[in-house]
């Protein structure tokens, strides 16, 4: 199978060339040439497990069937999905899709960890090093994928003194392969270095760069995997196809629900829920689509004004506003009634959402408001430990923090510190 560009204007490529390149020459993404069902035998098989690893392989040997052996398929999933992603009774019909039990406690570790095993898998053996320009949460993300991936380096470039305590511990904490490189200067000037490094020809015959952005394939396909979890009846007892509620900003993670319903996943509909940054649920609402700059909020892993992922969803579509409507509805949501949310659904069933998951949760009850049979599944995003700054105050109480950050905390940290000019990273880089 050939990967397209979401603009149709550059060749097809495969998956290993798609992989290595991040975008596509015409600027758009990459995504499957075709929607191949999966195979009656491979759908029977998705109804009797509930284990990621089991659906992942699964999945992902459809996906990637002439790319890669099912049993070199199966062993990076085992290694990378080395958590429990469980479906958790909620309320009477809701289930909460728990995607935060991975190493930085935040869904982006499934994405992150299967695309840095993929970049292995596809090298020769020659040193390939990860260049990332951070804000905070991206990069702990990625620097714990990659982390003892071998023939890997890992450059994480963050302002320094501008990344929270415990993300600044989760990059500059981990050593080996990983090298967290705090920067004199802004976020931005972090980004200039990163472009200048790939712009940079002579560094490029030397060092063998790329990119590790979330709009890569590599993190889209495993993305795929855990919508699998609802095929199977046991033990959430789904009798008939549910309302999914996805927490979107980038809207990747509802990118590959689309993709996994094309597949042969049974799904009543989707709902986009979103912050404030609305303009996909506006668009659906209006058929208007006008990006623009992002606005702060609550739910800062969602603070995204111009989704990158918009473009996949519209060609896997043909841009047909009243098909995508026909599966996808868009509800947004202020910081007050999350915030509100988090305490009285705590105080009502004990049940600690994090911002991003109450905004999931809001979205699905609004849905499930006009369709009264139905059944629904929210997905849980983040761990609320990772937001406390936000959820003690709602909820009036202390959130202790799992062992995974409480131990990032206390070890020593190693970071290079580097002014922001270009000529000091290019020596590190060639090092
Ligand atoms: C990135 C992120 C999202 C949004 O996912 P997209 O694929 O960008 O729509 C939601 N919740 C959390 C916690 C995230 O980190």
């Amino acid at each position: 199978m050939k990967w397209v560009s979401s603009r149709g204007s550059s060749p097809p490529v495969s998956f290993v060339d798609a992989l290595f390149a991040g975008t596509a020459p015409d600027g758009g993404l990459y995504m499957p040439e075709r929607f191949d069902p999966l195979p009656p035998a491979t759908l029977d098989a998705l109804r009797h497990t509930t284990d990621i690893v089991e659906i992942g392989s699964l999945v992902g040997a459809h996906l990637l069937r002439d790319e890669m052996s099912a049993s070199d398929l199966a062993a990076l999933v085992k290694d990378a999905l080395d958590f429990p992603v469980p479906l958790v009774p909620v309320s009477d019909r809701v289930w909460a899709l728990e995607l935060f039990h991975g190493p930085t406690l935040a869904f982006k570790d499934v994405g992150a960890r299967v695309q840095a095993r993929l970049l292995h898998h596809f090298t020769d053996g020659t040193p390939l090093t990860i260049l990332v320009a951070t804000s905070g949460d991206t990069g702990s993300a990625v620097a714990q994928a990659f982390h003892r991936v071998p023939d890997t380096r890992v450059v994480v470039l963050y302002p320094e003194g501008k990344v929270s305590d415990v993300q600044e511990a989760q990059m500059a904490s981990l050593g080996d392969n990983i090298t967290a490189v705090a920067v004199a200067g802004t976020f931005d000037d972090c980004q200039r270095l990163v472009k200048q490094a790939f712009a940079d020809d002579d560094l490029r015959t030397h060092v063998w760069l790329t990119p590790a952005n979330s709009i890569n394939l590599g993190r889209l396909l495993p993305q795929v995997f855990y919508y699998f979890t609802l095929m199977s009846p046991e033990p959430a007892r789904l009798e008939k196809p549910p309302i999914v509620s996805v927490p979107s900003g980038n809207f990747g993670s509802l990118t590959a629900g689309l993709i996994a319903k094309r597949l042969g996943l049974a799904v009543e509909r989707f709902v986009a829920s979103t912050n404030v940054n609305d303009v996909v649920p506006e668009y659906l609402r209006t058929g208007q689509y006008r990006p623009r700059p992002s606005i702060r909020t609550v739910a800062n892993a969602m603070d995204v004004g111009a989704p990158s992922n918009f473009e996949r969803m519209q060609a896997m579509y043909n841009q047909d506003l009243d098909r995508l409507r026909h599966d996808v509805s868009g509800v947004a949501f202020e910081d007050q009634r999350v915030l509100d949310e988090i305490r009285d659904m705590y105080h009502r069933t004990g049940y600690l959402l994090d911002p991003h998951g109450a905004i999931a949760w809001l979205g699905l009850q609004q849905a499930m408001a006009t369709s009264p049979d139905a059944i629904g599944v929210f997905l849980a995003t983040a761990h609320p430990a990772k937001f406390r700054e936000v959820v003690e105050p709602a909820i009036g109480e202390a959130v202790p923090l799992p062992t995974v950050l409480a131990d990032a905390l206390t070890r020593p940290r190693h970071s290079v510190r580097l002014p922001a000019e270009y000529p000091a990273l290019a020596r590190l880089l060639r090092s």
